[in-house]
């Protein structure tokens, strides 16, 4: 099938090169020039894991390609996806104009019929905003499907290829047939021996499911709303902890073992940061509200995490008896989050900022998120990026870790204690051992364990 890929970001170079790996010819758009000079010298603007393989592999093989000429790319396609940012307005909700202007330029474009299809995170209503502004463009045929994406960076190749779900809101056959093609070479070899019993599906295969766009739109913004909410939560159990002298760890565990319950999304840290999490939760919130509906969960769910956010430094304001001038604090992992180098709304930003607020300067490193960082902070006194974990130590009153990279996760802690000031970790993500840290002669604090 021919597919253009308008918006060629996180999301959008993720789905355009598995969507060419499953045996599409796509095309990615873009209007940011540099980032599409770059994919056509075989450059990958951003670090996802595995994701230079397949954008090489099928740029090689003529199944991907990038322009920023979206109307050659949409008169080429069948099916043309979008994929731009929707970030937060200052009152929460969320910023549609990416969208409603590709759907204009989408509508100009097109000469047959075309199967728009939205991949962004976008309110309810949307879709029928885009078939609205598709139609004031046009006189051609034309169906608009709702398709929001749910991969994880830092292990988004995985997500695509083997999905727990996909949702398809779509309201004609004739788009939902090709849905189904487009999707079928992932649906397929997911369950080669039919469905599986007890799977609730409306569509034809039970990883697709096929239902109303308004309900498509909501499903999106209501998952990650239930993972902000279970991170706010256990952040919030592992104070209790901290009160009564529980260990987090252990009461997760016990938790997670409920089937009900089960075990992902349970470990407390610095509160939830990215892309995604902060703004679709206020989305949510904000376009509630505008139908009279406050939706209060998710209220305390922002405000727990905007608290969750200040936690480290408390921490580490408390353990140096409320002046942190002219400490020098090593920082380990800027990015939300493991495997990407995504710095939207990390917790490390406002950690460095109030760090640096207090007169305390810091040494950073992270394995891909420096530059990015670099670039969100701003040149600022005070701030030193070093090129490995160890010489972000040397000289620095203490540790804080807040990100939980691989090669932080069983570090030499002699050498550790060597080359810190003094031996003092804030682990912001219960990475290490509490005894341990301790039996090795480190002063360790964590987050709801003793
Ligand atoms: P991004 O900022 O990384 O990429 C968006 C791209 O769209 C940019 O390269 C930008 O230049 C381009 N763009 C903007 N307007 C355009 C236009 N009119 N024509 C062509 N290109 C245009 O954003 P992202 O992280 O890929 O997110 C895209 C959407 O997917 C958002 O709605 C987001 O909420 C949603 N989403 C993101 C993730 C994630 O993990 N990043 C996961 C699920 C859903």
């Amino acid at each position: 099938m021919n597919v253009a890929m308008i918006g060629t970001g996180y999301v959008g170079l993720v789905t355009g090169a598995c969507l060419a790996d499953i045996g599409h010819h796509v095309i990615c758009v873009d209007t940011n020039a540099r980032k599409i000079r770059r994919l056509q010298d075989g450059r990958i603007p951003i670090y996802e894991p595995g994701l230079n393989k397949v954008v090489e592999r099928n740029r090689q093989a003529g199944r991907l390609t990038f322009t920023t000429d979206l109307t050659t790319a949409v008169q080429q396609a069948i099916v043309v996806f979008i994929a731009v940012g929707t970030p937060r307005h200052e009152d929460g909700s969320a910023d549609i104009c990416n969208v409603l202007q590709a759907a204009i330029d989408i509508g100009t474009a097109i000469t047959d019929y075309t199967v728009i299809i939205n991949k962004s995170t976008v309110p309810v209503g949307t879709v029928a905003r885009i078939r609205s502004v598709v139609n004031d463009s046009t006189t051609k045929s034309f169906s608009v499907v709702s398709n929001p994406e749910f991969l994880k960076q830092g292990d988004a190749i995985n997500d695509f290829m083997h999905p727990d779900r996909i949702v398809i809101g779509v309201d004609d056959d004739r788009a939902a047939d090709y849905m189904r093609e487009l999707y079928a070479p992932i649906t397929v070899a997911q369950w080669p021996s039919g469905r599986p019993g007890g799977q609730e599906s409306w569509g034809s295969d039970p990883l697709l499911l096929e239902m109303d766009c308004a309900s498509a739109e909501l499903c999106k913004y209501a998952s990650n709303a239930m993972l902000a909410t279970r991170i706010s939560f256990m952040n919030e159990i592992a104070h209790v902890c901290d009160c009564v002298g529980a260990d987090v760890d252990q009461v997760r565990l016990a938790m997670g073992a409920d089937r009900r319950i089960g075990p992902e999304f349970l470990r407390p840290g610095l509160g939830y940061g990215g892309s995604c999490f902060p703004k679709d939760v206020a989305a949510l919130v904000s376009f509630a509200g505008k139908k009279d509906y406050n939706f209060r969960i998710l209220r305390a769910v922002e405000r727990v995490n905007n608290r969750q956010k200040r936690f480290l430094f408390d921490q580490i304001l408390n353990h140096f008896k409320g002046s942190l001038f002219e400490r020098t604090i090593a920082i380990w992992g800027l990015a939300f989050k493991p495997n990407t180098d995504d710095m939207r709304e990390a917790p490390s930003i406002a950690l460095i900022k109030r760090l640096l607020t207090a007169g305390a300067y810091v040494r950073v490193y992270d394995p891909q998120a420096a530059a990015n960082a670099e670039s969100v902070l701003g040149p600022r006194d005070g701030v030193t990026y070093t090129d490995t974990a160890f010489s972000a130590l040397t000289g620095a009153d203490a540790l804080a870790l807040v990100t939980e990279w691989e090669e932080f996760r069983a570090p030499n802690v002699a050498r550790m204690r060597d080359a810190l000031k003094t031996p003092v970790i804030f682990d912001g993500r219960n990475l290490y051992n509490p005894q341990d840290m301790r039996d090795q002669g480190m002063t360790y604090y964590s987050i709801g364990r003793q």
